[in-house]
Formats: structure tokens, sequence, C-alpha cells
């Protein structure tokens, strides 16, 4: 039999047949005018998806690379930051921040919740040094979505800055990043910017630009001031040889978000999470975040008794050819998870609930097969009223 396999992971996504295309063509030299007007439209682009006027800085990195940028540019060493972190990529804010020798403060709050923008107000009422806020906005190893807009109303009536890492959310979740008030906002290419991985990028507010200029923290690839200053010259650029395919498929990628409409875009997610959520509970599974507001990115699943969640991802690839992620760090085993971020629709989606069907009857588990396409169809017609939708 032909393999054929179905990416429903969150990161890397699938990408558009027009986006793949791009990267076949000859390289141009990054040094042209051809490549400036490429490099242009694709940043000037960005901006819209993330509604800034801010500085938006690319780097031939994955999104960590951007989330390191972050830290090195805005921060010195001893400097105390706030880290909200419910999952391993909030985590991974930590981890950096400490080896960047900046004092963190963990708010650590449960990993199947949302941060509380009052604990966030209180450390930075107690703790009036705190010069940076670091938050995740969906939080891909839970499922759980942040309230970043309350946490900006908190952050930017302080002197600290607040960084958000949308790596996961940007393109797929309502994102307003100046409305907002989030002063470096951090995005990758895999996720819902329908992009293969190794881009990342960062916008960059004023009162982020402030911080920069005192920061003394070593950064060199990832200089933001550098970084800008070639975007800003008579030819804009970036400091070092871009990824000048990946900047093509990112430019491309961005056309066809914005022609589909951000919010378009956003409400597609939220029908692929609502229709995927009903599939999973249907089958008389349980989800695994106890905050479901504005969760739309991934939608994480707790194991069945007796199951282990790696098992069901092994079987589901194996036997099936869909590919789907596990749980990470402590809830290794526990979860598994569908990401439904990027170049999705909802046919892809009862795919994934077919074979997920098939796999818990394969593992012993008592799925009634079918039970779960049933319910999500049923919701999906409800939610879209028959009505052409091919979002
Ligand atoms: C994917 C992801 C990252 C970045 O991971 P990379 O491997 O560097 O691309 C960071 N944060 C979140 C929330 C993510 O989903």
């Amino acid at each position: 039999m032909i393999r054929k396999e179905y990416l429903l992971t969150p990161g890397p996504t699938p990408i558009p047949s027009e986006v793949s295309l791009v990267q076949a063509e000859p390289i141009i030299h990054h040094r042209t005018p051809a490549y400036t007007e490429l490099f242009v439209r694709m940043v000037e682009g960005l901006k819209k998806v993330l509604l800034t006027e801010n500085d938006v800085l690319t780097f031939a990195a994955s999104g960590t690379g951007a989330m390191e940028g972050a830290v090195a540019n805005c921060f010195s060493p001893g400097d105390r930051v706030l880290v909200a972190a419910g999952g391993k990529f909030g985590m991974r804010f930590a981890e950096i921040a400490k080896v960047y020798g900046l004092q963190v403060e963990l708010y650590e709050y449960p990993w199947d919740e949302a941060a509380d923008p009052e604990v966030v107000e209180r450390y930075l009422r107690e703790k009036r040094d705190i010069k940076g806020v670091f938050l995740t906005h969906s939080e891909t190893s839970t499922g759980v979505v942040n309230d970043v807009r309350a946490v900006g109303e908190v952050v930017s009536g302080t002197p600290a800055i607040l960084v958000v890492d949308s790596i996961s959310g940007a393109g797929a979740l309502e994102l307003r990043t100046d409305e907002w008030k989030v002063d470096v906002l951090v995005t990758g290419s895999q996720k819902a910017l329908m992009t293969p991985p190794g881009l990342a990028a960062a916008a960059v507010s004023p009162k982020a630009w402030e911080y920069v200029e005192r920061a003394e923290s070593p950064a060199y690839y990832f200089c933001f001031k550098k970084a800008r200053k070639k975007y800003l010259s008579d030819s804009p650029e970036t400091p070092f040889t871009p990824a000048v395919s990946l900047v093509k498929a990112m430019s491309t990628a961005v056309d066809l978000l914005l022609s589909e409409g951000l919010e378009a875009a956003w409400e597609r997610h939220r029908i692929l999470a609502l229709c995927t959520r009903a599939g999973v509970q249907a089958l008389g599974l349980e989800l695994f975040p106890k905050v479901l507001d504005r969760a739309y990115a991934v939608t994480a699943v707790k194991a069945p008794e007796g199951i282990k969640g790696g098992e069901i991802v092994r079987h589901m690839n194996r036997v099936h050819g869909v590919i789907i992620a596990g749980g990470q760090d402590r809830l290794k085993g526990k979860i598994f998870r569908f990401g439904h971020v990027g170049y999705y629709h909802f046919f892809d989606m009862v795919t994934a609930v077919t074979a997920l069907e098939l796999t818990l009857r394969s593992l012993g588990y008592p799925s009634d097969l079918g039970a779960g396409v049933a319910a999500m169809e049923k919701l999906y017609w409800e939610l879209t009223e028959g009505r052409e939708s091919n979002l």
C-alpha cells in the first residue's frame, strides 16, 4: 500500500502548494532590488498579520531564536524579570533568561489553566524593579491560550515591558500586538504562518527600543539594533545572508493569509477547535485544559485510563499515517495533541478524529466508531449552516 501522511501536529504544519512551489525557484541574490522588493513585501505583510506598526525584525532561525533575541537585546545581567509559565514553552523563557544571567521571578500557574493577570499585577506592585514580563500567548504544550490583552493592560501601566511568545498563535488566534500593548511579540514560520521551519520574527515597540538602547547583554546574530538599521537603510536587507527561499515562502504564505482575511482565519481556527473538541468528547475522552477560553490552536486530550498518550500517537502514525503530538515534559504519556494552526480545513480534522476512533478501538478502548465524526459534523453544520465553508 502507498503510505499517505497527514500532518496534524502543532508545528511544523502542512503548507499550501503555492508556498511549496516558490521555494523551487532559482535562488536570487540577496543584495539586489528583486530581493529587496520581496523582503519588504514579506515584512510589511507580517506587520499586517501581527496588527502592528512597530519594527518587525526577521531572523533565519526557528522561533526560539527570536525568543532568545528578546531576552538578549532588552535586558542586562542581573535584571529582574517575571516569567509567567504554564507549560514547556513558558518555561523556555525562564531558561533563556537564566542563561543571560537575569534574576527570574517564576510565576508558574497550573499547566491546565491560564495565567491570572491579577497575579501579574501583584508581582509588579510588590517588586517594583521588575523590568520585563514574559508571557506565552498560545501554550502549545498544553493547549491553553492566555489573555494577552488583560496582561498587556497591567504591564503597560508600569515601566516594565511585555514580551509575548505567539509562535503558535499569530495568524491563527486573535492577536492585536499594538492595541494589546505587547512590547516584543515573537513568532515563527512553521505554525499558523504556513511556512516551513526556519524563520523567526520579533515586533519591537518604541518602549522596548528604550530597553534595547540600555541593555548590556551580549547579542551578535540576533542583534535587534543591527537588524533594524539594515531594514531601515536605503536598500532594506538583513545583516547576514537571509534564508532566501524561506523568505519567498513566507511572503507567499502571508499574502494568502491576508487574502483570506485575518478575522476569517481566526474564525476558521475557532471552528476547527470547537469541532475537534466535540469529536473527542463524543468518544468519552476529556480535554486537558480546564480553561478553554480562546484555546483554538491545539486540542490537548487526556489519554484514557490504561492507555499511554504515546501509544495513541505511535499507533496513529504507524497504522494510519496520521501524525499528531504527544505530551511533553511532565505531560509525557498523559495527553496527546491535535494541532490545527495554519493550513487546515474541517476535513483534515475529520481525518484526525476518524483515525483516533480506529486507533482507540485497536488499543482496546471501547470507542463507538463514527460517534466522534458524527458529533463534529453536526456541530460544523450548526456553525456554518452548511454554507460554502471552505474557509
Ligand atoms: C513551536 C513553539 C516555540 C518554538 O519552538 P522552535 O522549535 O524554536 O520553533 C516556542 N513557543 C511556542 C509556544 C511554540 O509553539
